[in-house]
C-alpha cells in the first residue's frame, strides 16, 4: 500500500485477465477481468465527458440491489476520483431523499424499478440505468444512458484529468442507523486498499489467478458487500457470483452450479442453514464468513456439526473501520470459544473505561478503541460526530463493549448504546440472547429494554420457539433466572414467529421496543 495507487489502478495492475470476474446468477452471463477492466475504463471515459462531466470530489449515488453492474459503476466513478455513496434499495423515497440532500450527488446509478425513489427535486441529477437491456428506457428526462451503453465507450485515459491519490475520498457509506441516526462515513482509497489486503491476509485468499469463487449475496451497498467484491476483484482475482437477493434455494443452486468456494454471510442466513432438518448440499464450499452481527456459540457448534467440511470464519467490524478490525479462523476459534478473533494486521487496540477514559488491563470490559490504516477519514458534514468518534491521534471509538484476553483475543460483549439500564446496573442484551439460544426449544431470540417507572428498564425477551414446542413465558424466565445475577433477570416474555433483522443481520431492537411499548402508558 506504500505506492500511490487509487483502487482502479490497483485493479488494472492485476494479472487475471482471462479469469471470469463476474457472473450474473440470474442470467448466467459471465464477464472476464479483461472485459471488466475495459468496461470500467469505458464507463469512466463516458462519465468524464459531457453531459456528465464527473470530476474528482463529485458524489455519485448507487441505489440498486446487488448486480454485476454495481462494481462497474462504483469502480468507474472512483477511478475519476468521484466519491461513491450507496443507498439501501429497501429505503423509502423519503429516506433516499434525506441521503440525497446530505450527500448531494450529481449522478445516480439506479434501476428502473427504483427510479421513483429518487427525489424529483434533486436538480441536475443525471441518471444511468444499471441494466444491460436495450429495451426503451422509461420516459424520464433525467435518464442519460444505461451502464452497458457507457461501458461500451472506447477508453480514453486522457479524459481522466484529475490525479487520484490514496488520500482522496473513495466512498461515502451511510451507517445502518441501528443505534441512532444514520451518518455518512467517508473512506479513502487507502482505507479500501488496506482493507482488501487485510481480508486476503486474514482469510488466506491468495493473489494467484486463483480458483476461488465467491458468492456475493451480502448487500453491496453495505461495507460488508463492498469489501467482499472489492477483495475478489481488486485483491485475489476471484470470480464473484452475484445474487440480487437472498433466497436459500437460489443460494444453494448457485453454490453447486458455479462451484462456489467462499461465502460471506450474516448470522440469520447461518440460522436458516443450521435449522434445516437435513444438511444442505454445499458442493465445493470450503469457507463461510460470518460478519455484521454477533455469532453465537450455539450457531457455530450447530454449523460445524452439520457441515464439518466447511470452515466457519468470523469478521468483526464497523462501517467506520471499512469492515474488519478483528477476525477468526477455525483454529483460533476452537482455542478461544466465543471470540471475535485476533486483531487485523496493522491494528492497535485498547479497552477504555467509558466513564473515565482510562485504558483498562487485559480481561477487563470497556469500550474498544482501534487504530489502523482503514479507520475512516470522518463523518461527512458532521465535525461534531467525527470529534466524538475519532480522537485527534486516530483512535476510533467503536461503541462496542469488549475485552481482550491475555493472548490478544477479542470478545465483543455488546454495543454500549444497547445496554439495558436496570436500576443502577447495566445489562448486555447480547449476553441474555446467547444464553437463551442454549435452550433446546428456542430457535431465535431478541432481548430489549422494557421501560418501567420504578426500575428504569428491565430485560424483556422476544422468543421464537422451535417447531412443536410449548415453552411458556414462565419457563423462559426461570431458565434465565437460574443462570444470571438477579439484576439481569428477564422479567417479561413474548412469543413471535420471527425476529426482525436488517441487511447486516442485526436485530432491529428499535422496532421491537416500539412493538412492546405501543400499548403502554407510563
Ligand atoms: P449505526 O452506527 O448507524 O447504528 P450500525 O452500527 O448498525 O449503524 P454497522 O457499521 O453495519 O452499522 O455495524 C457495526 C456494528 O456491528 C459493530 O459496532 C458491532 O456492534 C456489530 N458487529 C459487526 N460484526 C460483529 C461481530 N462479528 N460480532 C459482534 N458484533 C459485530
Amino acid at each position: 500500500a506504500g505506492r500511490d495507487l487509487d483502487v482502479v489502478t490497483f485493479l488494472a495492475s492485476r494479472r487475471h485477465s482471462g479469469v471470469v470476474a463476474l457472473v450474473d446468477a440470474s442470467t448466467g452471463r459471465r464477464t472476464t477481468f479483461a472485459e471488466l477492466w475495459r468496461a470500467v475504463a469505458g464507463a469512466a471515459t463516458a462519465l468524464a465527458a459531457p453531459p456528465f462531466g464527473l470530476r474528482k470530489g463529485h458524489v455519485a449515488l448507487i441505489l440498486s440491489p446487488n448486480s454485476v453492474h454495481f462494481p462497474v459503476a462504483a469502480l468507474a466513478a472512483m477511478s475519476l476520483g468521484a466519491v461513491v455513496t450507496t443507498a439501501n434499495p429497501l429505503n423509502t423515497a423519503a429516506e433516499v431523499a434525506k441521503q440525497v440532500a446530505d450527500a448531494r450527488p450529481v449522478l445516480a446509478f439506479t434501476t428502473r424499478d427504483l427510479l421513483p425513489k429518487l427525489p424529483r427535486a434533486a436538480d441536475g441529477l443525471r441518471v444511468v440505468l444499471l441494466e444491460s437491456s436495450s429495451s426503451p428506457a422509461p420516459a424520464d428526462p433525467r435518464i442519460v444512458a444505461t451502464i452497458d451503453e457507457i461501458s461500451a465507450t472506447a477508453p480514453d485515459p486522457a479524459r481522466r484529468r484529475d490525479r487520484v491519490t490514496q488520500d482522496d475520498q473513495a466512498t461515502l457509506l451511510y451507517s445502518s442507523g441501528t443505534t441512532g441516526p444514520s451518518k455518512g462515513v467517508v473512506a479513502t482509497h487507502r482505507n479500501l486498499i488496506s482493507m482488501v489486503q487485510i481480508v486476503m491476509n486474514r482469510f488466506r485468499l491468495e493473489d494467484s489467478d486463483t480458483t476461488e469463487t465467491f458468492l456475493c449475496t451480502v448487500p453491496m451497498f453495505h461495507v460488508y458487500g463492498l469489501v467482499a467484491f472489492a477483495t475478489g476483484l481488486l485483491g485475489c482475482g476471484a470470480t464473484i457470483v452475484v445474487l440480487s437477493k437472498f433466497e436459500l434455494p437460489e443460494m444453494l443452486r448457485c453454490i453447486s452450479a458455479y462451484g462456489v468456494t467462499y461465502l460471506p454471510l450474516v448470522p440469520p442466513i447461518l440460522v436458516a442453514m443450521v435449522a434445516h432438518p437435513k444438511p444442505l448440499p454445499l458442493g465445493n464450499l470450503r469457507k463461510v464468513l460470518s460478519g455484521g452481527a454477533p455469532l453465537s456459540k450455539e450457531l457455530i457448534e450447530g454449523f460445524r456439526e452439520k457441515y464439518p467440511q466447511v470452515e466457519i470464519l468470523q469478521g468483526y467490524g464497523l462501517t467506520e473501520s471499512t469492515a474488519i478490525g478483528a477476525s477468526t479462523d477455525s483454529a483460533e476459534e476452537s482455542r478461544r470459544y466465543g471470540t471475535a478473533g485476533l486483531l487485523s494486521p496493522n491494528t492497535e487496540a485498547k479497552i477504555v473505561d467509558p466513564d473515565t477514559g482510562e485504558a483498562l488491563p487485559v480481561n477487563r470490559t470497556g469500550e474498544l478503541w482501534i487504530r489502523g490504516p482503514y479507520v475512516m477519514k470522518g463523518y461527512f458534514n458532521n465535525t461534531e460526530a467525527t470529534q466524538a468518534t475519532v480522537t485527534p491521534d486516530g483512535w476510533l471509538k467503536t461503541g462496542d463493549l469488549c475485552y481482550i484476553d491475555e493472548d490478544g483475543y477479542l470478545f465483543v460483549v455488546d454495543r454500549l448504546k444497547e445496554l439495558i439500564k436496570y436500576k443502577g446496573y447495566q445489562v448486555p442484551p447480547a449476553e441474555l440472547e446467547a444464553l437463551l439460544l442454549t435452550h433446546p426449544e428456542v430457535s431465535d431470540v431478541a432481548v430489549i429494554p422494557f421501560p418501567d417507572r420504578d426500575v428504569g428498564q428491565f430485560p424483556m425477551a422476544y422468543v421464537v420457539r422451535k417447531k412443536g414446542s410449548n415453552l411458556s413465558a414462565q419457563e423462559v424466565m426461570e431458565f434465565v433466572a437460574k443462570q444470571v445475577a438477579p439484576y439481569k433477570k428477564v422479567r417479561k416474555v413474548a412469543f413471535v414467529t420471527d425476529i426482525p433483522k436488517n441487511a447486516s443481520g442485526k436485530i432491529l431492537r428499535k422496532d421491537l421496543i416500539k412493538l412492546a411499548t405501543s400499548k403502554l402508558t407510563l
